[in-house]
């Protein structure tokens, strides 16, 4: 079983004046196949935390550990690896590459391998397909609306296959329509992946459809979960 484990986990940033204490001893496990939503108002610290369990940001103290490897013992270059190896990202801005086409983008993770496989291609175009782009294949990014470039975002995070995805802030840049139906297609993707997904977002109504709800104040993460009968 895919298991995310973070543990007291805590971030500071250094300030001139005194240091900025963004995260307070985060605590949180998810099992595979499990979704969770972080929400919190802008600037309490959810992208901050998606960084540090994503491995792009280092922890101040604390620990994370997936599958019960710890990431932050790695070298750059095998942590490197390991991030693409296991982790899928979702950001706000699609950060596409405009003249590359929809197939090219989703295959640009696999690249840092040299080229791309024919079953990573095939893969691809399965994803493509998953969320409904296979008219748009060979379109460049650039002339797809903002619906459709999250969408290959999306498929673009799912390609080596992630035990954990992590989004943030996914339809902060689209109307309610996309918006409510890129939530959808995450939450769906995520369960026939069986991966791990864990979305930060500042709206209650996305946050709703995830398995788990978590918010962050102060820098501590509540549980909002109703309390399991044992
Ligand atoms: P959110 O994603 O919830 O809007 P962030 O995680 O981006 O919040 O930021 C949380 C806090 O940490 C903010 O007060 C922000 O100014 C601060 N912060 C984020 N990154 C840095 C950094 N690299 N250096 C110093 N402060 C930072
Ligand atoms: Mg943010």
């Amino acid at each position: 079983m895919a298991d995310l484990v973070i543990e007291n986990l805590a971030k500071e940033y250094p300030t001139r004046a005194e240091s900025l204490q963004v995260l307070r001893d985060i605590s949180l496990s998810l099992s595979q196949g499990e979704s969770a939503a972080i929400t919190g108002p802008s600037g309490c610290g959810k992208s901050t935390l998606l960084y540090c369990v994503g491995t792009l940001d280092t922890p101040t103290s604390g620990t994370v550990t997936l599958d019960g490897e710890n990431p932050f013992t790695l070298n750059d270059k095998a942590l490197a690896h390991f991030r693409s190896e296991n982790i899928g990202f979702v950001f706000q801005d699609h950060h596409l590459l405009p003249q590359l086409t929809v197939l090219e983008n989703v295959l640009v993770p696999t690249l840092a391998d040299g080229s791309s496989s024919p079953e990573q291609i095939q893969r691809a175009k399965m994803l493509i397909e998953r969320v409904g782009l296979s008219q748009r294949i060979e379109h460049r990014s650039a002339e797809l609306s903002g619906g459709e470039r999250q969408r290959v975002a999306v498929a673009r995070s799912l390609i080596h296959q992630p035990k954990l995805l992590l989004a943030d802030e996914p339809t902060g840049n689209l109307d309610k329509t996309n918006a409510e139906a890129i939530g959808k297609l995450l939450l769906e993707l995520q369960k026939e992946e069986s991966s791990i997904l864990i979305v930060v977002t500042h709206s209650q109504e996305l946050a709703a459809i995830f398995q788990r709800q978590y918010t962050l104040d102060e820098g501590k993460l509540l549980d909002q979960n109703p309390v399991q009968p044992s």
